[in-house]
């Protein structure tokens, strides 16, 4: 397979990195299922290195970035039920919600993106003059990463670039954003989902998944760090 050589995205530099994990794909090629929203869990990921120069995590090498497009373009967008929805509905309103009562947002419009491919500096293009952007990410910083480490639903082959509170504070900086918070973020999460993400085989899976059902509670919501973080930040 043809794979590409990635940069830092933060201090630009290219082999000075240490690696994480070595790479796991799989053996058929890579196809379209594994850029589905929302695949059962399979573990798959490109090698994950550490630049030495600022801690950014990313994935190094990869695919060809049209290939990736095409991928994500033939891929199933699987999250459309309600129970997947409401919660993350809860959890980002919660976080518009403080932004909106706690900085001086002008609330003449606003713009949500799915950002799976990576739309910074695009944002920044879109963006009013002293316009706010709110972003929720996935955090190896997190406790839920350092306590699974290569289990963690963040080492997975849709996430080339994986940030922490320093590393995302840099990156709205280094786009000349005025940042104004960073915080790990709670999410509302069905006990389903959680059941999902957990790293366990599935045969105990299913088990646990007949006793949710059995008691009624799988779309049980609790709020949890589950590992995102949020970043107020507003165009400079
Ligand atoms: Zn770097």
């Amino acid at each position: 397979m043809d794979m590409r050589k990635t940069k830092c995205a933060l201090c630009c530099t290219q082999d000075d990195y240490t690696i994480l994990y070595a790479e796991n794909l799989p053996t058929a090629g890579i196809s379209s299922v594994e850029y589905d929203s929302r695949r059962m869990r399979d573990y798959m990921h490109f090698q994950i290195v550490k630049c030495k120069t600022c801690n950014l995590v990313r994935s190094d090498p990869i695919i060809d970035p049209e290939l990736i497009d095409n991928l994500y373009k033939q891929s199933d967008c699987s999250y459309t039920t309600e129970k997947e929805n409401e919660p993350l509905a809860r959890t980002y309103g919660r976080y518009l919600e403080n932004i909106v009562n706690s900085y001086d947002v002008n609330r003449s419009s606003y713009l949500d993106i799915g950002c799976s491919n990576g739309f910074l500096q695009d944002v920044r293009k879109k963006l009013n003059e002293k316009g706010f952007v709110i972003a929720i990410n996935h955090n190896i910083g997190s406790i839920s990463y350092k306590f699974l480490r290569e289990k963690s639903p963040i080492i997975d082959i849709e996430h080339t670039y994986l940030y922490d509170l320093t590393t995302m504070r840099k990156i709205f900086e280094k786009n000349q954003f005025k940042v104004h918070k960073v915080f790990p973020v709670k999410n509302w999460v069905t006990l389903s989902r959680l059941l999902e993400l957990m790293p366990i085989n599935e045969k105990s899976k299913n088990i646990l998944a007949k006793i949710q059902n059995g008691l009624g509670i799988q779309n049980m919501q609790l709020p949890l760090y589950l590992g995102n973080l949020g970043i107020y930040a507003q165009k400079n």
